[in-house]
């Protein structure tokens, strides 16, 4: 059984070197003193998300607790199950949720586990982004924490990965205008011409980010959908409009950082009167099944589209995950470990 091992805790920003691969042997059975809820799953598609690398880290008051050095790293995946002491699941089932960054995973609890009622118009890759985690981020994080209206004026920052490209087709649909911001010209040409934003920007041109944000909102933000925090938010805060919402999902640029920066135009939230709120997809995958009906129709009628990275192999798992941190990713971050 391939796997791929944290060597030690990281500091700063994480290296391949920090994973190794290893081969350890695993009976391919549910072992009989198992509980009647354990599942053997083989592993099809991994997710690489930038929450992974707060489990890097000793854990310290984080929500997620951190990876066990020595052991396989957890995430996100796509797997088929192989054997089963749960009359729920059977053997040939495809599932996503959490599982591990190897060849075969014996998970001892279905807890958390969901069933993919699969139909091969829409790549099973999907159900580690769209269709999965970060799918149910743009959901919840769009439609139940920024209050959407039509005309509203919209910014999405690390707007063509996984989560982003998401939200701002959500706030097409509904005829919001949207801007996105990303770091290099190929993200932002996706994000006009495949994504249907209205306009977007590479942050990393921009020498001053107040301006540029004036440029595109003339009249000011109503929805920030914050994804990378430090100078990015300070700039947003100055150009909110009255009553804003700043849905808070993510803030990777502090992710590395020992000390994160600081932010100086809070002050604009009273001025403003805008609601600054964070959220956790856990506390909304019972609108799970509510997505999926919405926006499987949607992809076959393609009006939602969804670029995905894909890294060929478990030992290509490292490089990829570590590559979220520089930008390298194109779109949603996936490894294939098999295709069936
Ligand atoms: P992405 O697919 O967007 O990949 C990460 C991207 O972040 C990179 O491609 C890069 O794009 C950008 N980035 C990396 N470093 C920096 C930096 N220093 N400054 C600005 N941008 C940077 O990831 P996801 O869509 O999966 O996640 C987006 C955000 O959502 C993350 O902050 C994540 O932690 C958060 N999240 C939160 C969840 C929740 O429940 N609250 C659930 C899922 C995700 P670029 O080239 O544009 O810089």
């Amino acid at each position: 059984n391939k796997q791929i091992i944290l060597k030690e805790y990281v500091k700063g920003s994480p290296k391949e070197s920090d994973m190794i691969l290893k081969t350890s042997s695993i009976k391919l059975k549910v072992p009989e003193d198992n509980s009647n809820d354990a599942v053997l799953v083989k592993n099809l598609y991994l997710s690489c998300d930038p929450y992974m690398r707060n489990r890097m880290s000793k854990s310290e008051g984080s929500y997620v607790d951190s990876f066990t050095p020595g052991s396989a790293i957890t995430g996100y995946g796509v797997g088929r199950v192989v054997d089963s002491s749960n009359p729920n699941f059977k053997n040939g089932d495809l599932i996503w949720g959490i599982t591990g960054w190897e060849e075969y995973t014996l998970l001892k609890s279905t807890q958390g586990l969901f069933k993919i009622h699969y139909t091969d118009d829409v790549p099973l890759s999907y159900y580690t982004g769209l269709l999965g985690m970060a799918g149910t981020t743009a959901y919840s994080g769009f439609y139940e924490v920024c209050s959407p209206k039509k005309g509203e004026t919209v910014f999405i920052s690390a707007a063509s990965g996984a989560v982003g490209q998401l939200v701002g087709q959500f706030a097409k649909l509904l005829g919001c205008y949207v801007v996105g911001s990303a770091g290099s010209k190929e993200k932002v040409d996706l994000l006009k011409n495949k994504f249907g934003f209205d306009d977007a920007f590479n942050y990393k041109e921009e020498p001053d980010l107040d301006a540029a944000l004036k440029r595109y909102f003339p009249d000011g933000i109503d929805i920030y959908f914050e994804n990378v925090g430090g100078k990015m938010l300070d700039a947003v805060l100055l150009n909110m409009r009255v009553h804003g919402r700043i849905a808070v999902c993510g803030m990777i640029s502090q992710y590395n950082l020992e000390e994160p920066e600081g932010v100086r135009n809070l002050f604009c939230l009273i001025s403003k009167r805008v609601r600054m709120q964070g959220f956790l997809v856990p506390d909304y995958y019972h609108l799970y099944p509510k997505f999926l009906e919405m926006v499987l129709p949607l992809i076959k009628q393609g009006k939602i589209t969804y670029v995905e990275d894909i890294a060929e192999g478990l030992e290509s798992a490292p490089a990829a995950l570590v590559g979220l941190f520089s930008g390298r990713n194109v779109g949603k971050q996936v490894v294939v470990v098999a295709r069936e």
